[in-house]
């Protein structure tokens, strides 16, 4: 066996019989060894947060979530809002936990000494500052491939629908400029510690053994072009031979000319929020500037690659007036959607309503003055 096999055994070696070595010594608690380091972390730094302990041992937040929901449960931590932003979750201590915490020092202490029994100081030093070290290094590589990653929240792995006459599988990316009201994607948009972002590694082995089979890949979100990481994540797809539906709000049109001038996306649905005197109060963020929604539109009216315009019909939000207004504003456009708006208990605004269906063909009927092609969704 090479000496970096080695290195990968004795390090796995180390885990385990440590782990084996507190669950024994904590057999009459209710805590396990894996979730002895959040609890010292915790304790030792209370009010941290789950993102903060994410980072602190490059956790993943699944593993967080687990242990902290059993620790819960089991009366040792204690998570609360913050004041500042309700999303995150502050963690404390229990009593119960810091009367168990010397209990955990001392095993930590036993077991170290059993490690290093035969070892001198110097050595002891020697080998902590090495596995420092390297850990370390370990931990900057792994930041900067988060870096690099797409933060992907959510994948549907068959859709017939999001892409036209594509058989497709449709990525959700975290994130998003605005706040629309009528969102239905409130757990991409505010990102709260429930969200769990996927491996892309995942996503692309799945990706790449279902390329002779799907044809084609919708990147939707939040808003995806937010993403630096968005082009090189194309560039795998388009290796495997994917075609590309892009989801855009329209906010970014540099980016996107970029992104299609190189051939990474193939066809382009841009959400089209109201017309543009009440762009502000539709997509939910004051003072919001439609200048680059506007070059979107222009330049996905150029026809480089086949597009969509589609729109979510509020009645808060849409009358005849502003349809009227987005007929002209979108004249000559080869294919508009209305979709109307549907409920739920994951939209960011309670309370809205959508229209009758004889009130969505009547504003069809409208556009159709200026659209080529005017289509509704969402009407049973
Ligand atoms: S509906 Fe609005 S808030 Fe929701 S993801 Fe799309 S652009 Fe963002």
């Amino acid at each position: 066996m090479d000496k970096n096999n080695y290195f990968l055994i004795n390090i796995s070696l180390l885990h385990r019989c440590g782990q084996k070595y507190y669950d024994k010594l904590l057999s009459d608690t209710n805590i396990n060894a894996s979730q002895v380091p959040f609890l010292i972390l915790i304790y030792e730094n209370e009010g941290i947060s789950m993102q903060e302990l994410a980072a602190r041992g490059c956790f993943d937040k699944g593993t967080i979530t687990k242990s902290i929901q059993k620790l819960e449960e089991n009366g040792y931590v204690q998570s609360v809002p913050s004041f500042t932003d309700k999303r995150i979750r502050n963690l404390y201590t229990s009593e119960k936990a810091k009367n168990i915490i010397p209990q955990i020092y001392m095993i930590r202490k036993q077991w170290w000494e059993r490690l290093t029994a035969g070892l001198d100081t110097s050595q002891q030093e020697q080998f902590s500052f090495l596995l420092n070290e390297i850990s370390e290094k370990a931990r900057t590589y792994n930041e900067a491939d988060e870096k690099q990653s797409l933060p992907i929240f959510g994948i549907q792995k068959l859709t017939l629908l999001d892409y036209p006459s594509k058989m497709a599988s449709t990525l959700f990316c975290g994130g998003c400029n605005m706040r629309c009201p009528f969102c239905h994607n409130k757990g991409l948009v505010f990102l709260d510690e429930t969200m769990q972002k996927l491996d892309n590694d995942d996503i692309l082995s799945f990706l790449r053994k279902r390329k002779n089979i799907l044809e084609g890949v919708c990147i939707s979100g939040g808003e995806p072009l937010l993403h630096d990481t968005l082009e090189p994540f194309l560039r795998i797809l388009k290796s495997f031979g994917y075609s590309i539906k892009l989801d855009t709000n329209g906010s970014f049109p540099e980016r996107l000319k970029d992104l299609i001038e190189k051939g990474l996306v193939d066809y382009v649905a841009m959400d089209i929020k109201n017309c543009i005197s009440r762009y502000e109060e539709t997509c939910g963020v004051s003072d919001f500037d439609v200048t680059p929604v506007k070059e979107s539109v222009s330049y996905l009216m150029e026809h480089r690659i086949p597009y969509e315009f589609r729109t979510t019909l509020v009645k808060e939000f849409h009358d005849e007036k502003a349809i009227r207004e987005i007929g002209k504003w979108l004249k000559g456009a080869d294919h508009y959607y209305l979709q109307n708006f549907k409920n739920s208990s994951s939209v960011i605004q309670s309370g809205l309503h959508s229209f009758e269906p004889d009130e969505l063909y009547a504003f069809k009927k409208i556009l159709e003055e200026t659209i080529q092609q005017v289509d509704i969704r969402g009407i049973d």
